[in-house]
């Protein structure tokens, strides 16, 4: 049975002492909340990750970071590897979200390479998915979800894509308020799951958490997760507010 998943993205918001905060906001809303069948995961700027890691219970809520090094360890200025990531109590990174891509230049080459390090170290990856306005407006997402999942990800084994969740986001709904419609959303998530199926078979396929992101909000995310195909939300701007994220997981919780 595949995980019902709610995943916070925190992006670069929050000074530590904010975040500590939130993630004992968020760990005592689970707490409270009846969504055991909810995998709660919040995803941390690195410099929290381990002080976040030591503030939630690990049974109510996991800890993600939102990218990782494609080196293992030495001479990187600047960047965290996996194995630090993994050292913090961390279960999960996110990988190949469209601002990494963007703003950061990251290739499917280099996503191979942040994916390799991540499961090396026994991390589970949240991958990034999602077709820019101008591909969706002439018609290229499929192609263009279909090429990332290919080339970012199936060069892995079958067991190691067990350690995969995938998270459809269509750029264009990222921080912008425009949400994709319900249909849109099951059709692209039905169409993900036929890419892994042809490639991993149906069983490893239906086994896969595929959620969906982009301006998913308290108010939107029952009509979303009402679809059979998405399995849960990794949610940026409504992850930051513990009351918010909270109505979002009760949303998952009950469908
Ligand atoms: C995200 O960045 O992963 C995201 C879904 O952001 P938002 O919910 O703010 O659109």
């Amino acid at each position: 049975m595949r995980k019902k998943i709610v995943a916070g993205n925190w992006k670069m918001n929050k000074t530590l002492s904010e975040g500590i905060e939130l993630a004992k906001e968020v760990n005592a809303k689970v707490k409270s909340q009846n969504a055991s069948n909810v995998q709660v995961i919040i995803g941390t700027p690195f410099i929290h990750l381990a002080e976040v890691n030591k503030t939630v219970d690990p049974a109510l809520v996991s800890v993600s970071a939102q990218n990782c090094a494609t080196e293992a360890s030495g001479a990187y200025t600047g960047e965290v590897s996996a194995a630090m990531v993994a050292s913090t109590g961390c279960k999960y990174v996110i990988l190949g979200h469209s601002e990494r891509r963007s703003y950061y230049g990251e290739t499917d080459a280099i996503l191979v390479k942040k994916v390799a390090r991540a499961l090396e170290n026994k991390l589970e990856v949240i991958f990034c998915v999602g077709e820019v306005l101008a591909e969706r407006e002439a018609n290229q997402h499929f192609e263009v979800v279909k090429s990332q999942l290919v080339n970012g990800l199936f060069n892995l084994t079958a067991e190691e894509f067990g350690n995969i969740v995938i998270a459809y986001e269509p750029v264009w709904a990222i921080g912008t308020g425009k949400t994709a419609t319900s249909d849109q959303a099951q059709e692209m998530h039905a169409f993900i799951r036929k890419v892994i199926a042809d490639q991993y078979g149906k069983a490893i396929a239906e086994n896969t958490s595929i959620l969906y992101g982009g301006s998913c909000n308290a108010k939107n995310a029952d009509e979303l997760f009402a679809n059979p195909d998405v399995d849960g939300g990794l949610i940026g701007g409504a992850s930051l507010k513990a009351e918010d994220f909270s109505a979002i997981i009760s949303a998952r919780s009950k469908h």
